[in-house]
């Protein structure tokens, strides 16, 4: 079987599916690889890295999608592509079907067979597959390093004969792996560190990366799905939160938020008040603005001042990062792919619960039970 790597077509998108550096563990399963012409170029990797992992270079996207049995990409693939599609080849992407049902029912009028990798399980085996987890931790990462850049202070203490500078103070709304991540960077750079989240789990992680669990005076009732997601809450207990806030947002510096709830717009934590308290030159990374955002006054995709604090509100971060990021996703796919092959042949375990959660088309027909009934 043959494994095609197409280029990401989504504006600002550099990152690519599928990196050179990973292609011998690809090989071993017994595909081959063809890749389009310029598919990495935008995060380092020329052609001619392709070629000398043994991948087969083709000029167009058409020219892939004829020879691919399976096709990987991190966006799913523009309308116009769709169409050249092989009757049952297999796509493996980041569909979010539940938001694109178009797409999906397009994908299936096509005879495809598509599985998608937001859907993958919280379970141990499956972390090496999860691109939430890896895109999240390069986000966490460069989100706390754009604060610093924008921050006009020193984050960590210093104690120089020309005075003394007290450590910054970072407050990360969300402690999950992005905001975790934060968190350590934060921690790397000096500066203290105070954090909150909905599901008290959270708190030992927190602490085990040196910052402060920070308990607020209300208890979330059933806080937490089955796969360890947080669950959404009532808008009246989103405006108690959004007042116990404005308390840590005074205190902070930096203010990292990234708070998401699945399937549904964030929740608005940070309301205009607590913005209108923050000291001047403070600065709020918010990783929600994809979904709208966790303050009230983010732009998504923009960065805006708001009496004098910097609200940046930045969209598909993990692609400024494109490089690693890359790795990490095609990690992820190299890791997934292991449940299509026995002995060096395709032949997918369709029993098994990762395939059969993250499966949304099987041969041109919707399976995944969300999907059908949102189809209803
Ligand atoms: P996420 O991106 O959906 O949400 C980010 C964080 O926001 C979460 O920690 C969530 O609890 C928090 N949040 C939601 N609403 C909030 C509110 N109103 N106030 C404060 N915080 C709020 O979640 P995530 O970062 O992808 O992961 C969450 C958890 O799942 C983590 O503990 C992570 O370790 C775990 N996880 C496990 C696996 C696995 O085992 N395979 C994979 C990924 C994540």
């Amino acid at each position: 079987a043959t494994l095609g790597v197409l280029k990401e077509k989504v504006p600002g998108e550099n990152r690519v599916a599928m990196v050179p550096e990973v292609l011998p563990s690809i090989l071993k399963y017994g595909l081959q690889v063809c890749v389009e012409s310029g598919a990495g170029i935008n995060a380092g990797y020329f052609d001619e890295m392709y070629d000398d992992k043994g991948a087969k270079i083709l000029p167009t996207a058409h020219e892939v999608l004829k020879n691919a049995h399976i096709v990987c990409l991190i966006h799913p693939p523009r309308k116009e592509d769709i169409a050249h599609f092989v009757e049952n080849s297999i796509l493996i992407s980041l569909l979010y079907p539940l938001l694109h049902l178009d797409l999906v029912k397009e994908l299936a009028a096509q005879k495809l067979t598509v599985f998608s990798l937001d859907l993958i399980p919280r379970i141990s085996r499956a972390q090496s597959m999860d691109p939430l987890s890896s895109q999240s931790t390069v986000s966490g990462y460069k989100a706390l390093i754009m604060a610093a850049n924008t921050l006009p202070k020193f984050l960590p203490m210093l104690t120089t004969p020309a005075g003394t500078i007290p450590p910054c103070k970072v407050f990360v709304i969300g402690a999950g792996v992005a905001g975790l991540q934060a968190i350590a960077t934060a921690r790397r750079l000096g500066a203290l560190v105070e954090a909150y989240d909905i599901r008290p789990v959270a708190k030992e992680q927190v602490e085990s990366l040196g910052a402060k669990f920070v308990n607020l005076p209300i208890t979330a009732q059933d806080v937490e799905d089955r796969s360890g997601y947080a669950k959404a809450q009532s808008e009246e207990f989103y405006s108690k939160q959004r007042q116990l806030i404005i308390d840590q947002c005074k205190k902070a510096d930096i203010v990292i938020t990234t708070a998401l709830v699945p399937g549904v717009k964030a929740p608005k934590l940070i309301a205009k008040e607590a913005v209108e308290m923050m000291k001047p030159g403070s600065v709020i990374v918010d990783l929600a603005a994809e979904q709208g955002g966790n303050c009230e006054l983010t732009v998504p995709g923009k960065t805006v001042v708001q009496n004098h604090v910097i609200i940046h509100g930045p969209l598909n971060i993990a692609s400024t990062m494109a490089p690693q990021a890359s790795l990490f996703y095609s990690k992820n796919i190299q890791s997934f792919l292991s449940l299509f092959f026995k002995e060096n042949k395709l032949s997918i375990q369709w029993e098994d619960e990762i395939i059969q959660k993250t499966l949304v088309i099987r041969e041109g027909k919707i399976v995944n039970e969300k999907v059908l009934n949102a189809l209803n």
